[in-house]
C-alpha cells in the first residue's frame, strides 16, 4: 500500500509510531506536511503539489490535522478525496468533530447522552443558561479549545457572569455546560478504530484540577471498559462518519456520558498507559478498508 501520513512533523509522536508501523508492515510510506501543500482544483485532473512537484499517487492517507489548523488541513484532504485516495477519516468528519457545538448536536439528536449544554451569542442569556444546565458550579468551554485550555470552572454564578461577559468581550463562542462532579476528575478516553474500541484509558486530573487532560497533569492508565461504554464510544464514532477516533467519556450518576469526539487522538499516551500497539491496529485497518475507487467517489461535499 502506497500511503501517506498528513501531519505538521515527522517527529510528532503518533506521526512517527504510525510511520514506524507501516514500515514493519511492509508498507510504502510518506510523511507530507499538509501546511505545505498546495491544489490544483481541476475536474478532470484534481493534483495536490507538495515540494515543487505533484505528490505522488497515494491508495490510502491518514490525516492528523492540528486542531488549529482545521481549515487547511481538511482542505487538502477534501483534495485527495476527489482524487480517489481514501482517508482513514474523511474530510467531512473530521470538519464536524472540530466543531463542538455541531458534534454536540448531531449526537444528541441520534441519541447519546451528554451533559447539558448551552450556547447563546452573548452573555446577556447568562442567566437563563445557567439555570438550563442545572446552576452552578458549572463548566465554560470555549468552543475552539482543545487539550483542556479553554475549559473553566464558575464556582458561583456570579463568576460565571463574570466570565462569560469578558469572553464575549473577546469575541470568543462559548458553551456553558452541566457539571458533571460524580466524575470526580476522571474521564474515560476510548481509542476506536473501525467499529472497535481497540484501547481504552481512565485519566485522572491532578490534584485540585478538574480536568484530566494529560497535557493538564492527568495520569494516565489502562481500565477495563463496560459493555455500556464500549457501544456509546463505537455508537459516537460512527455518528461522527470517524473511522479513528478518540471518544471521551464520563462516569455519571445516569449513566456514560460522552464529552467529545476527537479525529486526531493521539497515541502516546494511551500507547504508554496500556501497551497496545494502536499504530499496527490502525495500519492493519487500512489494509482493509483502503480499496482503491475512482477518482470523484470519495468527495462528499
Ligand atoms: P478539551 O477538548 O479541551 O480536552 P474537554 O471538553 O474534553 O476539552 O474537557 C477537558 C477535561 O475537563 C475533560 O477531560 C474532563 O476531565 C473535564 N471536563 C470537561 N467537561 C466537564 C464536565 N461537564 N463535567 C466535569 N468535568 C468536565
Amino acid at each position: 500500500m502506497r500511503l501517506a501520513i498528513l501531519s505538521q512533523k515527522e517527529t510528532i509522536y503518533s506521526t512517527k509510531r504510525l510511520k514506524e508501523a507501516a514500515l514493519a508492515l511492509g508498507h510504502d510510506v510518506s510523511v507530507i506536511n499538509y501546511q505545505k501543500c498546495y491544489v490544483n482544483i481541476c475536474a478532470n485532473h484534481a493534483t495536490v503539489h507538495y515540494e515543487g512537484k505533484p505528490a505522488a499517487t497515494y491508495d490510502a492517507i491518514i490525516p492528523r490535522i492540528g486542531a488549529k489548523r482545521t481549515f487547511y488541513g481538511t482542505a487538502i484532504v477534501r483534495q485527495f478525496e476527489t482524487m480517489g485516495v481514501y482517508s482513514i477519516n474523511s474530510s467531512l468528519a473530521i470538519t464536524r468533530s472540530r466543531d463542538k457545538l455541531r458534534a454536540q448536536q448531531l449526537l444528541v439528536m441520534k441519541g447519546i447522552d451528554m451533559p447539558v449544554t448551552g450556547f447563546a451569542p452573548d452573555a446577556e442569556s447568562i442567566h437563563d443558561l445557567i439555570h438550563l444546565v442545572g446552576g452552578t458550579p458549572l463548566i465554560i468551554k470555549l468552543l475552539e479549545g482543545t487539550q483542556g485550555v479553554g475549559v473553566l470552572m464558575a464556582e458561583t454564578p456570579k463568576a460565571a457572569e463574570s466570565v462569560a461577559q469578558a469572553l464575549a468581550g473577546l469575541k470568543a463562542n462559548i458553551i456553558i455546560q452541566e457539571f458533571i462532579k460524580e466524575s470526580k476528575g476522571e474521564d474515560i478516553r476510548c481509542f476506536v478504530v473501525g467499529n472497535k474500541v481497540i484501547a481504552a484509558m481512565k485519566r485522572t486530573a491532578a490534584v485540585g484540577e478538574f480536568r484530566a487532560n494529560v497535557h493538564r497533569g492527568g495520569i494516565a492508565q489502562t481500565i477495563t471498559i463496560t459493555e455500556k461504554e464500549r457501544s456509546i464510544a463505537v455508537k459516537a464514532a460512527k455518528i461522527m462518519g470517524l473511522k479513528m477516533a478518540g471518544v471521551d467519556i464520563l462516569r455519571s450518576n445516569r449513566g456514560p456520558l460522552v464529552l467529545e469526539v476527537n479525529s486526531s487522538p493521539g497515541l502516546e499516551g494511551i500507547e504508554r498507559a496500556t501497551g497496545i500497539d494502536i499504530a499496527t491496529r490502525i495500519i492493519r485497518y487500512l489494509e482493509k478498508a483502503a480499496k482503491p475507487i475512482a477518482a470523484n467517489s470519495r468527495y462528499q461535499g
